[in-house]
């Protein structure tokens, strides 16, 4: 795996679950990272745990909703004034919504996950490619879901978002392929991170546990995935490494999405 010295890498949904996984990955291999999540308490521990064990790494944090546009604009500045420029982008922050059958969907809550899950991804990539741009080069992962693959009961806005993510991504990729900007999308099946918990929550609030057991049961390799496997898929995408792949969906779900 290429070393990612020198190399300045955006996270958004960083304090927690695949964005602080990812993190994690990349700081490993020595990049230096702006830390991006709403949840600033969250974050700062984010970074202290981080930075504690790897001391050679730089880390930025910016308390951002990235539903907001300025906001997101703002993380973009205060990486290329912190680091000079921009080399990567995990386009990570979403949330799931409420689940519920599709006539009974609450439209403010539909929305809420439009703002963020779809145009929070948009404005990643609509500031950070103009840097990529100036840089001569770049990489960005988008993540989408199993979702925005197929479609997950009750779940409509999310669906609907996450393939709208899918679709951007190969967009971006052909558009700006050109500038050696290489963009795709990452498609996570059920991952153990705190958004999946509250599912599992969701599904079962007597106990979570055994829903989160009968989900497992159903998958080819009978586990939930690690967010340790995402954050080196992630890692490899947005390295050097990765000279050719752009404008796909990679689905990292233990070959779930390949049943039906
Ligand atoms: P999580 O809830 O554990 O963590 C998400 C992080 O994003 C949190 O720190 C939260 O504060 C932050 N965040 C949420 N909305 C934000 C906003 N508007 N602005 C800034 N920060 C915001 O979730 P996770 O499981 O780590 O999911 C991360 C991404 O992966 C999401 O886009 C999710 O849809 C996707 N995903 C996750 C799974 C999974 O199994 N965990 C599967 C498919 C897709």
């Amino acid at each position: 795996m290429s070393n990612f010295k020198g190399k300045a890498v955006i996270v958004t949904g960083a304090a927690m679950g695949l964005g602080l996984a990812a993190a994690d990955a990349l700081a490993s291999k020595g990049a230096d990272l702006t830390l991006v999540d709403f949840n600033g308490e969250a974050l700062e521990k984010a970074k202290a745990d981080l930075q504690s064990k790897y001391p050679e790494s730089k880390f930025l944090t910016v308390t951002a909703d990235v539903s907001v546009e300025e906001n997101v604009k703002n993380y973009v500045d205060q990486t290329v004034k912190e680091f000079g420029k921009v080399d990567g982008l995990y386009n990570n922050a979403g949330i799931e919504g409420k689940q519920a059958p599709l006539i009974d969907y609450d439209i403010e809550v539909f929305k809420k996950v439009i703002d963020i899950n779809l145009l929070g991804v948009y404005y990643g990539m609509k500031y950070v490619i103009p840097e990529m741009q100036k840089n001569g080069s770049g990489r960005i992962v988008n993540v989408a879901s199993v979702g925005g693959i197929r479609g997950v009961l009750n779940q409509t806005a999310y669906v609907a978002t996450k393939h709208a993510v899918a679709g951007m991504t190969k967009n971006a990729a052909l558009e700006y392929g050109k500038d050696n900007i290489l963009t795709n999308a990452i498609a996570p099946g059920a991952i153990l991170t705190p958004m999946v918990a509250e599912a599992f929550n969701q599904v079962n609030p007597a106990d979570p546990k055994a829903a989160e057991k009968e989900y497992a049961s159903r998958n080819p390799t009978r586990r939930l995935g690690d967010p340790k496997d995402v954050g080196n898929l992630v890692a490899y995408l947005l390295s050097d490494e990765n000279g050719y792949v752009s404008g796909q969906v990679i689905a990292i779900d233990g070959g779930e999405s390949n049943m039906y």
